[in-house]
């Protein structure tokens, strides 16, 4: 899953792309609200945190401007504006979600699973499919009650394909929910996850369609 950080403050932005990361997101931060703008509308993108107080275009400007677009990313506010005509401003804007600076990394990574789930049409917390049972919350992975253990990145691939049950996933939607910019993707990294989640799993799991990409499909 692929999250959008936008915050100008460095010393939060760095924190909070390296605390996100270990939780299986792939983060891509920006500084400022045009380059926002401007990623969120030509970018594949799951989730948008965005801080109001911004360079160039303020957030609550980027929110109004995505959603007139038709964007439809959740989007999770993160703020010190701390009024209720503030969160009102924000949530009539188009965001999902409202949290107030200082916040605890916890409730942070809870609001975004809820997000996800509420995103994916999903109430329940853990994604089970057959005898696999999936827990975004501490990323773990059950296959008929013993946990499988995987990589960061098949643990990427295995959720993504999962939260979309029935769709095929393109190949560069998968790349790009598994690696941020600038990061050096090796041409058949993707092929080698699937590889090993087959071995790990069970190989009729994912399917190769041609050409296209990857899914699994919906139980009959
Ligand atoms: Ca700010």
């Amino acid at each position: 899953m692929r999250i959008l950080l936008v915050e100008d403050d460095l010393m939060l932005g760095q924190t909070l792309q390296r605390a996100l990361e270990p939780q299986g997101y792939t983060v891509d931060w920006l500084r400022d609200g045009s380059q926002a703008l401007q990623a969120i509308l030509d970018q594949h993108i799951d989730l948008i945190i965005l801080d109001l107080g911004l360079p160039k275009i303020d957030g609550m400007s980027v929110l109004k401007q995505a959603r007139l677009k038709g964007i439809q990313t959740p989007v999770l506010i993160l703020t010190a504006r701390d009024t209720t005509q503030d969160k009102v401003q924000g949530l009539d804007a188009g965001a999902d979600d409202y949290l107030l600076k200082p916040f605890d990394l916890a409730e942070l990574y809870a609001r975004i699973r809820a997000l996800t789930r509420r995103a994916n049409g999903r109430a329940e917390s853990q994604i089970c499919y057959g005898d696999l049972r999936l827990e975004p919350q501490n990323q773990r992975i059950f296959y008929q009650d013993k946990e499988i253990s995987l990589h960061r990145r098949e643990f990427m691939v295995l959720h993504e394909l999962l939260e979309n049950v029935g769709k095929v996933l393109t190949r560069q939607k998968l790349e790009q929910s598994l690696y941020g910019w600038g990061e050096d993707i090796e041409s058949n990294a993707l092929e080698v996850h699937i590889h090993h989640l087959r071995k790990k799993l069970y190989p009729e799991l994912i399917k190769t369609v041609r050409g296209i990409g990857y899914i699994i499909e919906k139980h009959k």
